[in-house]
């Protein structure tokens, strides 16, 4: 679901909404966007980085030989985990997530680099996550072997009514603090982690398949993992892009349990 303006408020709470809310209507959305705005990225610098090993110098020319060699050579790589040829490479993403994936998302420390936009120097804009209907709601299970499943008409109905209410008085009160002259740095303080941020975040072959094995859930992972939904949204739109530019280290990754070498 893309970008929605918000109705107008109906519940009494949000109609409690001062001017400022007036002025500013949140927006709500249940997606994420990722782009791949640079990159440099291909299976050949997989296998020009794994041949120096062996032809030193020459190992540029080997490239083009033998396209089966060369698909055996990427599956021995990350069968046998030998991980570095596997970082020659570079793909930068614009990411718009809530804050809540972007807290999950920089845990991922090693082989990536981030830059987000900025709640000192810039306004916050006023868009929100609310899930949609595909978004199952309810937990079942013990810690690290939960199951989701759907929640009822009501269930939904709450929690979407509850964010949206929430959202608009947090927003409110954000801009009634500006209006008065409260630092932007201060006044984001009342702003919720459902708030969209937005971001650019550069990594490489390597450090993305360790974060797509522990990000998402997928019938091939030998060792399985139990994301965030909303991270693991973020998660198979960058897998996608990966999988177009590098199909044979991506063959590999699936066929060896999704297990970053
Ligand atoms: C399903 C799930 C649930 C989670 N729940 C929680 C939670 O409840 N609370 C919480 O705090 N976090 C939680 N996390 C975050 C998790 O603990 C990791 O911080 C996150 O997944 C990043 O993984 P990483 O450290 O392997 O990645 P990176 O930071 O990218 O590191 C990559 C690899 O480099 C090596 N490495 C990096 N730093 C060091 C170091 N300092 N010392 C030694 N080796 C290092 C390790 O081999 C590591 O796997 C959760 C993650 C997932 C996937």
């Amino acid at each position: 679901m893309s970008d929605t303006p918000a109705a107008a408020p109906q519940e009494p709470q949000a109609a409690q909404a001062d001017e400022a809310t007036e002025a500013v209507r949140p927006g709500f959305r249940s997606d994420v966007t990722v782009e791949l705005v640079k990159h440099s990225a291909a299976d050949s610098d997989v296998l020009w980085a794994a041949r120096v090993s062996t032809a030193g110098e020459q190992s540029l020319e080997e490239l083009s030989k033998d396209p089966e060699r060369s698909r055996g050579l990427i599956n021995y790589l990350m069968r046998d985990r030998h991980g570095s040829p596997f970082e020659h490479n570079s793909m930068t993403f614009f990411i718009s997530a809530p804050i809540f994936v972007f807290r999950e998302f920089m845990r991922h420390r090693v082989g990536w680099s981030y830059n987000e936009e900025s709640g000192r120097y810039r306004e916050l804009q006023p868009v929100f996550y609310v899930p949609d209907a595909s978004r199952k709601l309810v937990q079942e299970g013990r810690p690290g072997k939960y199951v989701f499943v759907e929640g009822t008409q009501e269930q939904y109905g709450l929690a979407t009514r509850a964010m949206r209410d929430s959202y608009v008085q947090a927003y409110a009160a954000y801009q009634e603090m500006l209006a008065a002259g409260v630092a932007r740095e201060v006044a984001r303080s009342v702003l919720p982690v459902g708030l969209y941020s937005s971001m650019y975040a550069t990594c490489n072959a390597r450090s993305l398949m360790h974060f797509l094995g522990l990000r998402t859930q997928h019938e091939l992972a030998k060792v399985p993992s139990f994301p965030q939904r909303e991270i693991e949204m973020v998660g198979e739109l960058m897998e996608a892009e990966w999988a177009r530019l590098m199909p044979l280290t991506y063959e590999a990754f699936n066929k060896n349990g999704r297990v970053a070498p």
